[in-house]
């Protein structure tokens, strides 16, 4: 999908959307090691690692977009994370019980509330542990969610740390690396910010 695709398909969802080049992004930061390969989610969070790259759900954005629904597939692609030099993570929040139900697209996936895509087999503290097992992380997300736009990252290797001033990121360039459809991942993403009542306002940054 070009960038100006995948505007196209967001104006057609009632989103407004634009492109703009990452000279025009002054905050556009390389992924480090030490990073978490985290949620889109536009929060602070309690671990330091905010600079690796923006997945929905973390670890469960590859696992649903592939249609992986079981623990032990969850595992395999927490070892892939970390073999690709990134930190596998998922995460929670302060108020939902439990508490990695804090996630939004995990609690949607896990309902069931995701058009085309069935829940997965287990529950938001089993997948926790399984994570944890494999070596993951798991933060805890602060606060209530504010989300004023949502950034779609396609500069390959770069990211947008979590700042009050919130917003979704997402790193679509991660599709490239983990070999996923890219439709099905940005569908996934436009739904679970549409099904959150996020910001239909879409930057695409290129570059
Ligand atoms: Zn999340």
């Amino acid at each position: 999908m070009t960038p100006q695709h995948i505007v196209d398909v967001l104006l057609s969802r009632g989103w407004t959307a634009e492109i703009v080049d990452k000279s025009q992004v002054n905050d556009l930061v390389e992924v480090d090691s030490a990073g978490l390969f985290k949620c889109v989610d536009g929060r602070l969070s309690d671990h330091p690692g905010m600079r690796g790259p923006k997945v929905l759900g973390g670890v469960y954005g590859i696992a649903a977009t592939r249609q992986v629904m079981d623990l032990a597939g969850l595992g395999n692609i927490v070892d892939e994370v970390a073999q690709a030099g990134y930190v596998p993570s998922v995460h929670g929040d302060q108020h939902a019980h439990p508490a990695p139900m804090g996630c939004g697209f995990f609690k949607l996936w896990s309902l069931g509330e995701l058009p085309g895509l069935e829940a997965p087999s287990y529950d938001s503290e089993q997948g926790q542990s399984q994570v944890l097992g494999a070596g993951g992380v798991y933060e805890t997300l602060e606060g209530d969610h504010s989300e004023s736009k949502v950034m779609i990252n396609l500069v390959a290797g770069t990211t947008l740390e979590p700042k009050t001033d919130q917003r979704f990121v997402v790193d679509a360039w991660v599709t490239g690396v983990f070999d996923l459809d890219v439709p099905t991942y940005l569908t996934l993403a436009a739904e679970t910010v549409e099904r959150l009542n996020g910001p239909k306002v879409a930057q695409l940054i290129v570059g």
